[in-house]
């Protein structure tokens, strides 16, 4: 065969295994219409119970000497009182200071429990007199609940229990044994709340079949590619280390400088850093997130998600170019602390650079602190853990295929019946850190609608819930305890 043909013939080929894997993905059905505002009368009365928890100012902090130790008591102590059923039924206990166990019994002891999972504490609130409504009025106005905590994340801990209030009244009981597990220092790294209840379940021999805890949004027009709002439930979540970089110098007066300072040689070690971000790879769960988001894209997108055989180099190129695509797809470094010199006019003995790092799964922090080592090391530089308690490894990628993944996806499409599930990377650290030896499974999600601008009242000013959306994250957790 004459070449041309050959290559002719490969080029068709080529095409045909392209255009087969495109087109053998199914179509999406047309978005279905979200839910009314009369669809959703039944779930009426939960903004009230939001709105007394966030009158609780339990602002937690690295301190515990700061803070409001009396607000967290008050909070525990309103819960009977709010969900009166719940505190009937189920057995509750204290841990420590800052953990709350509710232990939902089920039907049959042979299943492996369910850990749902909240925090009750939240960040404070800078500029307080900035915000429209104060930040721990709980104000019911305009159709929001306002304040800290109706999205991060008073707003799940209120709906699973009233969920399961609702549930109680109408005498169910679930199959599997329901475990709430909720922390008072979440934001301040939990180990006072959710470290302790993992070591506790450990301590009696606990397994979990899986957890659900805080994660992904149902995320509304963040993705300008997709046709409809996409509820991105975590699979899996970055590892954590702070990297210390140090050099040693002569000291000495800044007149007679050397060729070569301290504070030179931590500045070539972060460019070097910098220039080399490290090489990217599309993992099993961005292989999953881009295969699942393939019928809700435009066809060019389609014929390149299908086709990471081939295309996968100018995905990963694609996603490199944007910060938030990039950090799915490497362990991503920042130079975020410099030290050198005390004194304009002296040399440094010593400087030192704080390098943040997030760990890809799949990766260590071991393997990171090499590949750092290699890097700055020919500049006379040296990289060790800046804290070696708060290194935390990438937690594994937990299975599409448990009995919880398809309750959620159930879940979310009675409750938010516009969007599509996908599995997704979360980059945030949350409590489920302290359970990776407890749960076999563990998903991230936020059952919310928000956009941007809603995620940007999380840790930031005027957080809020619209009624309408609260009353879907109840119904999700309603039809999710009920499935279970
Ligand atoms: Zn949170």
């Amino acid at each position: 065969m004459p070449l041309v043909l050959a290559v002719s013939a490969t080029i068709l080929a080529f095409m045909a295994i392209v255009l087969a894997r495109t087109l053998s993905v199914p179509g999406a059905a047309a978005p279905r219409a979200p839910l009314s505002s009369l669809e959703l009368e039944s779930a009426a009365g939960i903004e009230d119970k939001l709105a007394a928890l966030v009158r609780f100012a339990t602002i937690s902090s690295w301190d515990a000497s700061l803070e409001n130790a009396a607000a967290f008591e008050a909070l525990i102590a309103a819960l009977p009182g709010l969900f009166p059923q719940v505190h009937a039924a189920l057995a509750r206990e204290r841990i420590g200071d800052r953990a709350l166990l509710y232990a939902w019994q089920g039907k049959d002891p042979a299943l492996e429990p369910a850990i749902l999972c909240a925090h009750f504490d939240v960040v404070p609130a800078e500029d307080e007199a900035g915000w429209r409504h104060g930040p721990f009025s709980g104000d019911i106005d305009d159709g929001f609940v306002w304040g800290r905590g109706t999205q991060d994340i008073k707003v799940t801990l209120a709906s699973a229990l009233e969920a399961a209030e609702r549930l109680l009244s109408r005498g169910f009981q679930p199959r599997r044994t329901i475990l709430f597990a909720f922390g008072g220092d979440e934001e301040v790294g939990g180990n006072r709340g959710a470290a302790l209840i993992a070591k506790e379940l450990a301590r009696r021999g606990t397994r979990a079949a899986f957890l659900l805890d805080e994660g992904g949004p149902v995320a509304k027009g963040m993705l300008a590619m997709a046709d409809r709002p996409l509820a991105l439930v975590g699979i899996a979540e970055k590892g954590y280390i702070d990297v210390r970089l140090e050099a040693t110098g002569s000291g000495g007066h800044a007149s007679m400088p050397p060729r070569r300072t301290a504070t030179g040689d931590i500045a070539r070690a972060v460019a070097a850093l910098e220039a080399k971000p490290g090489s990217t790879r599309i993992g099993f769960t961005v292989k999953s997130f881009l295969g699942r988001l393939r019928p809700y894209v435009p066809f060019g997108y389609r014929v390149l998600f299908s086709n990471l055989w081939v295309f996968g180099p100018l995905v990963r190129l694609a996603f490199s170019g944007s910060p938030t695509t990039a950090a799915l797809l490497r362990s991503t470094r920042a130079a975020t602390m410099l030290e050198g010199s005390p004194k304009e006019n002296v040399l440094a003995s010593h400087a030192s650079a704080i390098i943040n790092v997030r760990i890809l799964p799949g990766e260590d922090s071991l393997g990171v602190l090499d590949r750092i080592m290699q890097i700055v090391g020919r500049f006379g530089v040296v990289a060790s853990p800046a804290h070696a308690d708060s290194v935390v490894e990438p937690l594994p990628e937990s299975s599409l295929d448990t009995e919880l993944w398809r309750a959620i996806e159930a879940a979310l499409g009675t409750a938010f019946p516009e969007a599509a599930m996908l599995p997704f990377l979360f980059s945030a650290g949350t409590d489920t850190k302290h359970y990776r030896h407890i749960a076999r499974a563990m998903y991230r999600l936020t059952p919310l609608l928000q956009t941007s601008e809603d995620l940007a009242g999380v840790h930031g000013r005027d957080e809020r819930v619209e009624i309408s959306n609260l009353r879907r994250c109840l119904r999700f957790y309603e039809t999710l305890i009920g499935s279970l």
